[in-house]
């Protein structure tokens, strides 16, 4: 048997990035599960707070976040969706998992060193919780029992640190309560900010032209791919290297075409040679409304269902309470807690 396991921060709408390098990945595993595979898929909020939140905003983000989980095609009655803070176990085992935790380790993450090099290290302004996000990570995977986590590039590392912090408590412990999961990384694994191209599309970039959101319309993707920054060396070629913002442009267009597996990338760049810029941004700006046109007006009919997505939680946070229990109940035991 399989548990999947994973989470998006309920941060803001969810952006093509977090779609083709985790969310769709999140659908396929569902929709080809076979019926010994658990899905458990989390709005993790508590991991919104380790930068400061407006509340309005973040129970408006949860309630949006859960919309588009559901618009994206997951079903509930196949996966349990539920808001982390729901499910105590989570917190409940971090603590647990913090008395392990290297802080050294921690310390050389690459997301705690980014978030950090703006504060120049000043650390009364820094929050204790930024820096063991990690943990509670780790605790998310953990409390289920995942065996594999599907995620985007920058949280293979975390997972790396999850699996270490598994097999230290095991061995701590002399037990095997706790199982040190595989990662899964979409080929999509890196999608780019389309102002900044060398670094990644994010919820929570300042520019709001940085990326495409799952509810934007088909005229704000055609604004957004045209203004996305290129260069001005001719033609259409993919050499990341040289040419970001090209090749990431190209990247989108091979990720978002449903028609992807039947053709490999270097042919796709081969067809587009000759275009022009205008051509080329064309076809990525029409391709990528074709892939979210329908979860886009799904979203717009589920968002305002107030009473449905409210059930959906609740049965969620029930589901997810269960699995969490299980092992919470045996990492006391093995501690000398229970
Ligand atoms: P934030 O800026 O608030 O951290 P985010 O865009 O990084 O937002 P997360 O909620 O942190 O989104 O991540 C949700 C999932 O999306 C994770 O699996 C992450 O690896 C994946 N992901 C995020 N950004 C990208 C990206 N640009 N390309 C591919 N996958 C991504
Ligand atoms: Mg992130």
């Amino acid at each position: 048997p399989k548990t999947i396991f994973s989470g998006i921060q309920p941060t803001g709408v969810p952006h093509l990035g977090n779609y083709l390098g985790a969310l769709r990945e999140w659908v396929n595993l569902q929709d080809n599960a076979t019926t010994d595979t658990t899905l458990i898929y989390s709005l993790v909020d508590l991991h919104a707070i380790t930068i400061r939140q407006d509340p309005k905003q973040l129970r408006q983000w949860k309630k949006e976040s859960l919309a588009m989980l559901l618009a994206i095609g997951l079903d509930p009655n196949r996966s349990i969706i539920f808001h982390q803070s729901d499910v105590p176990a989570h917190a409940e085992l971090m603590w647990i998992l913090s008395c392990q935790a290297s802080t050294g380790y921690l310390g050389r993450m690459t997301q705690w060193k980014d978030k950090t090099a703006n504060e120049k290290g000043s650390s009364e302004k820094l929050k204790l919780g930024l820096f063991s996000y990690p943990v509670l990570q780790a605790a998310d995977v953990l409390v289920h029992r995942t065996t594999h986590v599907p995620v985007g590039h920058d949280q293979a590392q975390h997972l790396e640190f999850a699996r270490e912090v598994a097999n230290g408590f095991n061995h701590t412990f002399e037990t095997d309560v706790l199982f040190a999961p595989e990662t899964i990384i979409s080929p999509a694994k890196r999608v780019m900010s389309l102002t900044d191209p060398v670094a990644k599309m994010s919820k929570s970039h300042a520019n709001p032209k940085s990326r495409i959101l799952l509810t934007d319309s088909e005229e704000v993707i055609r604004s957004k791919v045209k203004a996305a920054v290129t260069d001005s060396i001719d033609g259409i070629t993919y050499d990341p290297e040289r040419r970001p913002g090209v090749s990431n442009l190209f990247d989108i267009l091979y990720h978002a075409d449903p028609r992807r597996n039947d053709h490999d990338q270097a042919e796709l760049v081969k067809d587009l040679q000759g275009s022009s810029m205008r051509i080329f941004k064309d076809r990525v700006a029409d391709t990528v409304n074709a892939a979210i046109k329908d979860i886009r007006a799904r979203y717009e009919d589920l968002v305002h269902d107030e009473g449905y997505l409210q059930d959906v939680a609740e049965q969620g946070a029930r589901k997810a309470n269960e699995s969490a229990a299980a092992t919470l109940r045996e990492v006391k035991n093995a501690v000398g807690l229970a």
